[in-house]
């Protein structure tokens, strides 16, 4: 750390944030209200799309929602108060009580989104560079700025981290997650029984897959109105990965094909697939989704979150399994204790360090406990 940095307060700062997915609106909201002066750059053009459907509204994440006033938690979660296994038939093999609390990557999206002043988060905008010791950012129209902070939530595919640690690469495991969303309309009652209030699973030789309901498209969780969330972790065989991840245009995917991308010969087996190996009623959910799509399960560590003015935060700096369901709520514990470092030191070199050496450790942590998860309890991946 130079000894300016050192030296430099930290109580009103100019941030550069890029990424306006969860880690840079999280990021964005806390050092906002903390009165810095924040801008976030976002490379898609539009509003995002969602990247899928359910997630675990871990409580880190229901805490800063009601925490900076966002929304009610309850009014954009659903709840299971049971966790069930069920055999091959599809009868229940154990059930246990267990709460836990569900919402989608959407409804968390849009209300966070909303938080953030428009005139600070710029879509379209890329970040193509940044120089770590006085905080100048490139961007891919040739414009440039500089901040005395450089936030790099850009995602597991970072630029930032490419840039300051171009060793670290993600390590594949062998297995995938075929994942789909569903209206509850679309299924029999059946099904939804299956899945309202249940956390359900079914665990066969080397494949896993879970269910959970999830609020519907517009936000809502009032019955009818609901999705039906569904990750299925199946081992790949052989040179399967090139062919899954081949998406209909024909191009090679590295870490997901999008609904409705998918090749159909693809497609249709795996479908076939669902119909011979799972119970049925999650045979039936998986029938019964228009827009399946897959993503790769891999770990990926940092050496260290920030190098001189520049942090990596969220999936930017660490992506751990989606068994340990912690990715969204480690962006946004990675965000508060960002803003209580700021707070709690007075030169920002001080801050940065102690922030840094508390969630590299989290980090490692907890891509260690998605692999021992994936490797070990669930018999999956090398
Ligand atoms: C199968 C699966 C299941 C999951 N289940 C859960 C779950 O149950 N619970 C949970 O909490 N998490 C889950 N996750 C993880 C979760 O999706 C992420 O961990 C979380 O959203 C953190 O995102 P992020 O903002 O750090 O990165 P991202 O969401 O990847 O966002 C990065 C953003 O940066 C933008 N960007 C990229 N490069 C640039 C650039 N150069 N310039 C400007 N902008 C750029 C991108 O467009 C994007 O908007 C799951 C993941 C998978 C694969």
């Amino acid at each position: 750390m130079s000894q300016d940095l050192a030296n430099e307060p930290s109580d009103s700062l100019s941030v550069t944030i890029s990424g306006g997915s969860m880690g840079g609106l999280f990021t964005g909201i806390a050092l906002d209200n903390a009165g810095h002066d924040v801008t976030v750059a976002e490379q898609s053009a539009g509003d995002l799309r969602s990247r899928g459907g359910g997630i675990v509204a871990q409580q880190s994440i229901r805490q800063f929602l009601s925490r900076h006033d966002i929304v009610d938690p309850a009014t954009i979660t659903t709840r299971a108060s049971e966790r069930r296994f069920l055999t091959a038939d599809g009868d229940v093999r154990t059930s246990t009580s267990d709460s836990m609390v569900f919402t989608s990557w959407d409804a968390v999206y849009r209300q966070l989104r909303a938080a953030f002043p428009d005139d600070r988060y710029h879509t379209g905008r890329t970040v193509t560079g940044l120089r770590a010791t006085d905080g100048a950012v490139r961007f891919a129209d040739g414009d440039r700025t500089a901040a005395d902070l450089v936030v790099a939530a850009d995602g597991g595919q970072s630029t930032a981290r490419a840039q300051l640690f171009p060793e670290t690469e993600p390590e594949f495991a062998d297995y995938v997650a075929w994942r789909g969303v569903v209206p509850e309309t679309d299924v029999s009652d059946a099904v939804i029984d299956a899945f309202d209030g249940r956390f359900t699973f079914y665990q066969g030789e080397r494949t896993l897959i879970l269910a959970y309901c999830i609020p519907g498209g517009d936000g809502s969780t009032a019955p009818g109105d609901r999705r039906l969330n569904w990750v299925w972790y199946d081992t790949l065989r052989g040179r399967e990965r090139d062919i899954i991840f081949t998406d209909t245009t024909g191009a090679s995917q590295q870490f997901s094909v999008s609904p409705g991308h998918l090749q159909n010969p693809v497609e249709t087996r795996q479908r076939g697939r669902a119909t011979e190996i799972l119970p049925p009623v999650f045979a039936d959910l998986v029938a019964t989704t228009a827009a399946p799509f897959v993503q790769a399960i891999y770990d990926l560590k940092t050496p260290q979150m920030t190098v001189d003015r520049v942090c990596l935060l969220g999936d930017a700096a660490f992506v751990a399994r989606p068994h340990t369901a912690a990715g969204t709520a480690k962006a946004a514990s990675d965000a508060v204790e960002l803003k209580a470092a700021l707070d709690r030191h007075s030169s920002l070199g001080d801050a940065l360090a102690s922030w840094d050496d508390a969630r590299t450790d989290y980090g490692e942590r907890l891509v260690a406990q998605g692999k021992r998860m994936g490797d070990e309890r669930l018999s999956l991946g090398s």
